[in-house]
Parts: structure tokens; C-alpha cells; sequence
């Protein structure tokens, strides 16, 4: 019997979780690949921690090519750049397409610079998160008092890093300013969420701008339609998530924002052997907030499914949780949490946080690793 191709676009959260399943029961006939263009897949529930200079950075990545070898899979290190859905083709920067028979993408989003003039020229995403580690070590070799770092965006993301960069930096005299725009600070979570946060960037000194988005971006300062610019030395973006370029030309179909649609089975629906999972991904009937919750959950449902899909046998469901715990970390040794509408928060939360995270990473990170 000839051998069949199940090539894995991503190394994300998702798709570490198949690898796992894949090292503990291979499927018989099936030749994995995993196409990802970082060997070291970062778990960003970490990251804001590893900014604050909790965590070493090694202690919140994954080493996709022992999980790939663990699971027998081929690692490619590669950029996919595109799909010919009719050949079952997947494109990438730097060698020959690889053939699929079942393709699973998670490839996660980034923030989204396109919308702001200067922005892509002169602010630092938070994603790829292997660019932003080597620009934060720049940035802490470098940074000296006087100087301002601003974090653009005040969800969750650009909360927690603007308290790591308070952290890191404040004690050297480095000023940090959070500019939350039209939506405030942590707009989807419960008010008092919203007033411990705006305490805790208050008590560490981290000044806080809101009620206007950013217009503007240049190499010096962050402009306003009617506010006053910041001058900013570093820029820091974590703005909403953007969908990859590469997906308008895959002949998947796509939602408004451009994110592949997904059936409840996590298939793609106009394609049922691609399937997707996390950030990438737009489920229907009602699309998810693009939190790694959601890649980690669907995880199983996605092993589960890719096996199913191999052997001829009917897929099962992602139900998404309605409601779920979201531990942000103030980079001080506290967090604050939220679920079912009730709000916490103390060094308790905390180290509540770095136990789910430590032993999530260690789920992954394995003896061989
Ligand atoms: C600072 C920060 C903190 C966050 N904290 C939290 C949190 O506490 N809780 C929470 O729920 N969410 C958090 N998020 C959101 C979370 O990061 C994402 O929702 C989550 O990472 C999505 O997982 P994913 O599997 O879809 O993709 P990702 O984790 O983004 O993984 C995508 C993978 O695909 C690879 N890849 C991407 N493009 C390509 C390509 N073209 N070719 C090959 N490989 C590619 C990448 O290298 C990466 O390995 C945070 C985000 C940031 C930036």
C-alpha cells in the first residue's frame, strides 16, 4: 500500500497537542509532516513572563523538532507561502511543494500593522514571537533612562506587556505609556478587571492613554487625529489580529477579515481534507476571540479528527467552552483572573498562573526534549 500524506502547517498550540497524540499512537499508512518556519514554537501564556524576566525564554518554547521526532514526523523548516487545493499542493518559501492527502493549518495571526500608516515601517509586533525575543534583547542591552517604550493596544496582550516592560525597564528610568485608543483598557472583560489592571499600571507607574486610536506612526512618535503625539523610542504593537496574505490566494474560503472558515469538525468548508485550528482559523456559525484557549482546546477535537479523516471514520464536534479563565499576569509576581464574571486577583493568582503554564509546557516539552 502506498504511503499517504499528512502534512501539519504550523507549529502552534493545536498542532504540538496532534504531535503529542501522533508520539503516543502513530496511524498506520501515514507519513506526517510538520512544515513550520520556528523549530522553537512559543507558548504566549509565558511570554509576558519571560519579558518581565520571570521566565527564561527557553522555558516558554517548544522544541518542535523533538515532539516532530518523537512523533515520527518530518520536520521542514519553512515559511508557507501558499496552497494549490486542487493538486493538494503546499507552497513554502525555500524548497519543492509538499503533496498532502489531509493538510492541518495552525499558523496562528499577528498584529495587525496594515491599518495604521507607519506602523509595519517602525512598530515591533508581538508576533513572530522569535523576532520580538531578539528585539526585547536589544532593547534591555540598550535601553537607558529618558527613554519612553510605548505599547500600542489594550487588550490583554498589550497589558501584560507594558507591565514586563515596567518591570524590566522602570528601575533604569525607561518611561512606559500604554496607548489603549477607542477601546480602553481590557474592553472584553468585566469592569472590575478593568479597574485592577488601570491600578496596577497606575501603582507601576506606566502612563495610560485612551480614547483615541493611534493615526500615525514614525520613527520617533506616535501621532493622534487631536491628541497630542507620544514620543516614543520603541513602538510595541498588539493590536487585533490580522490573517496571513497567503490565505487570499489559497482557494480557501475565507471570513470578512480574511481567516479561513471552519465547520464545527474544524474542516475548512469548501475543502474537507484541509482542516484548521486556532488563531488562523474562523469557526461557524459564530467566529472565536483569537485567544490560545481556543487553539489548546481544539487540540484533541483536531487529533482526534485527523485520525478519523485517515481512517474513514466520521468526525466528532468542537464545542467551544461559553465562557473560560483568563490569568494575566502584572509582571511583579501577582495576576489578575476572571471567569464566570467574578474577578481575583494577588500573588495567589499568580502562582495559580504559573502552575497551569508549567504544566502545560511540560506536557510538550518532555524528557527527550
Ligand atoms: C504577548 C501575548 C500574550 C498572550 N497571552 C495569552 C494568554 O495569556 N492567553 C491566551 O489565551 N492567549 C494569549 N495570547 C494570544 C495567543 O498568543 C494566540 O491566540 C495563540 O498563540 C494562537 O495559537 P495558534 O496555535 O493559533 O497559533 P500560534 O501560537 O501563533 O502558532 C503559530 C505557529 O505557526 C508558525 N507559522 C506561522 N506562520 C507560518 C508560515 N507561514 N509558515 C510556517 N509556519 C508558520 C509560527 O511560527 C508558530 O509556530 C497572547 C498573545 C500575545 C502576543
Amino acid at each position: 500500500m502506498t504511503e499517504r500524506n499528512l502534512v501539519l502547517a504550523g507549529g502552534g498550540h493545536a498542532h504540538v497537542e496532534v504531535l503529542r497524540q501522533l508520539a503516543a499512537r502513530p496511524i498506520a499508512g501515514w507519513r506526517v509532516v510538520l512544515v513550520t518556519r520556528e523549530v522553537f514554537s512559543p507558548y504566549s501564556g509565558m511570554l509576558p513572563g519571560v519579558a518581565a524576566g520571570l521566565y527564561r525564554p527557553e522555558q516558554a518554547l517548544i522544541d518542535t523538532r523533538a515532539l516532530a521526532a518523537r512523533a515520527g514526523a518530518t520536520l521542514v523548516v519553512d515559511r508557507v507561502t501558499g496552497l494549490d487545493p486542487d493538486a493538494r499542493l503546499l507552497r513554502r518559501a525555500e524548497g519543492a511543494p509538499l503533496p498532502y492527502d489531509l493538510l492541518s493549518i495552525d499558523t496562528g495571526a499577528t498584529p495587525d500593522t496594515s491599518r495604521v500608516p507607519g506602523a509595519a515601517e517602525h512598530a515591533v509586533p508581538l508576533k513572530p514571537i522569535d523576532s520580538l525575543l531578539a528585539r526585547l534583547d536589544g532593547l534591555f542591552a540598550q535601553a537607558e533612562g529618558g527613554q519612553t517604550v510605548a505599547v500600542v493596544g489594550g487588550g490583554a496582550a498589550g497589558c501584560e506587556m507594558a507591565l514586563a516592560m515596567a518591570a524590566r525597564l522602570g528601575p533604569r528610568g525607561v518611561r512606559v505609556v500604554l496607548v489603549a485608543g477607542v477601546g480602553g483598557v481590557l474592553p472584553r472583560l468585566p469592569e472590575p478587571a478593568v479597574r485592577r489592571m488601570t491600578q496596577a499600571l497606575a501603582e507601576r507607574g506606566v502612563t495610560l492613554r485612551a480614547g483615541e486610536d493611534v493615526a500615525q506612526v514614525t520613527a520617533t512618535a506616535l501621532h493622534f487625529a487631536k491628541a497630542p503625539p507620544v514620543a516614543a523610542d520603541v513602538v510595541l504593537w498588539a493590536t487585533g489580529a490580522a490573517a496571513a496574505p497567503w490565505l487570499e490566494e489559497s482557494g480557501l474560503r475565507r471570513d470578512a477579515r480574511g481567516f479561513m472558515l471552519v465547520e464545527s469538525t474544524l474542516q475548512a468548508v469548501n475543502r474537507p481534507e484541509v482542516f484548521a485550528a486556532g488563531d488562523v482559523a474562523s469557526l461557524l456559525p459564530e467566529p472565536l476571540p483569537k485567544a490560545g484557549v481556543f487553539a489548546v482546546r481544539q487540540g484533541p477535537v483536531l487529533a482526534q479528527n485527523l485520525r478519523a479523516a485517515a481512517e474513514g471514520r466520521s468526525l466528532t464536534r468542537y464545542e467551544p467552552q461559553k465562557d473560560w479563565l483568563v490569568l494575566l499576569s502584572l509582571g511583579d509576581g501577582r495576576a489578575i483572573g476572571t471567569r464566570n464574571g467574578l474577578v481575583f486577583s494577588g500573588r495567589w493568582v499568580w502562582w495559580w498562573k504559573d502552575w497551569i503554564d508549567r504544566r502545560f509546557m511540560a506536557r510538550y516539552q518532555g524528557a527527550a526534549s
